[in-house]
């Protein structure tokens, strides 16, 4: 895909095995600042192992990855994130038995100064949290709860967010939930990679579309360019509404 200016994230032939069997194979592509760009693929694409990756949950056998022109290769985790890299991963990643403003307190638990603006900032993006503030995180819904868990992570102040198959099981006005708050993640600027199951709302959503097929990229392009046809021929019909 075409990218001008520098890139927020640059990865660059990202190779990930598990034992022999490769992953990922050579994954190159670029994020621009503050855009959104929808990993597709189909199942056992890779997908979940790039977030992996890039989250340094899983070593890359090869190649290297940069957040703003700094090398991450090879950082753990918490170096990943505090770089400004978060990763929503599948599941909810809330604690449900205590209140949203308990999660919210605890996700700044190494900032007590920075605190308060940053849960000020949380409750501006998602006003539906300060409302429910004093109640059980496990009581929200599904969507409110992916939207806490998208709140804690953006009390970090982070550059980029993964969010992976963060609509998945749920139901569809929960994800329009989902969909909405990464938005509003977008519009107090942070990068989004989305991983996601429906692939026409992604595409929606997002700037730019990489579809991997067997851990190498098959596709990479404009969102807007990905069609049906396009869709149909990389992820079967299923996933392709
Ligand atoms: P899905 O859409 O089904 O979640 P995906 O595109 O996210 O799939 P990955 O979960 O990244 O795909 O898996 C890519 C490949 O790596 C698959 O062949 C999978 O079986 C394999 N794989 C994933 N995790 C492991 C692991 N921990 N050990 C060995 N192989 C793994």
């Amino acid at each position: 895909m075409t990218v001008t200016g520098s890139p927020l994230l640059a990865v660059r032939d990202l190779t990930v095995r598990y034992g022999a069997v490769p992953a990922l194979r050579d994954v190159t592509f670029e994020v621009p600042p503050n855009s959104a760009l929808a990993v597709l693929g189909p199942n056992g694409a890779g997908k979940s192992t790039l977030a992996r990756a890039l989250s340094g949950l899983v070593p890359a056998a090869a190649g290297s990855f940069a957040l703003d022109g700094r090398d991450l290769t090879g950082q753990p985790p918490d170096a990943i994130r505090r770089a400004g890299l978060v990763h929503l991963p599948e599941g909810r990643g809330v604690f449900p038995t205590l209140t949203v403003l308990e999660n919210l307190r605890m996700a700044t638990a190494g900032d007590r100064r920075g605190r308060p603006a940053a849960l000020e900032r949380a409750f501006e993006i998602f006003p539906v949290l300060r409302e429910r503030r004093r109640q059980a995180a496990g009581t929200l819904s599904g969507g409110e709860q992916q939207m806490l868990s998208l709140a804690r992570a953006l009390t970090a102040d982070p550059r980029l967010v993964i969010a992976d198959e963060l609509s998945l099981g749920l139901a569809p006005k929960m994800v329009d939930v989902v969909f909405e708050s990464l938005r509003r993640a977008r519009s107090a600027g942070v990068a989004v990679v989305m991983i996601e199951q429906f692939a026409s709302r992604a595409l929606d959503f997002a700037d730019h579309c990489l579809v991997l097929r067997r851990g190498s990229v098959a596709w990479a392009g404009a969102a807007g360019l990905a069609g049906p046809e396009l869709l149909r021929r990389y992820l079967g019909e299923a996933t392709a509404a």
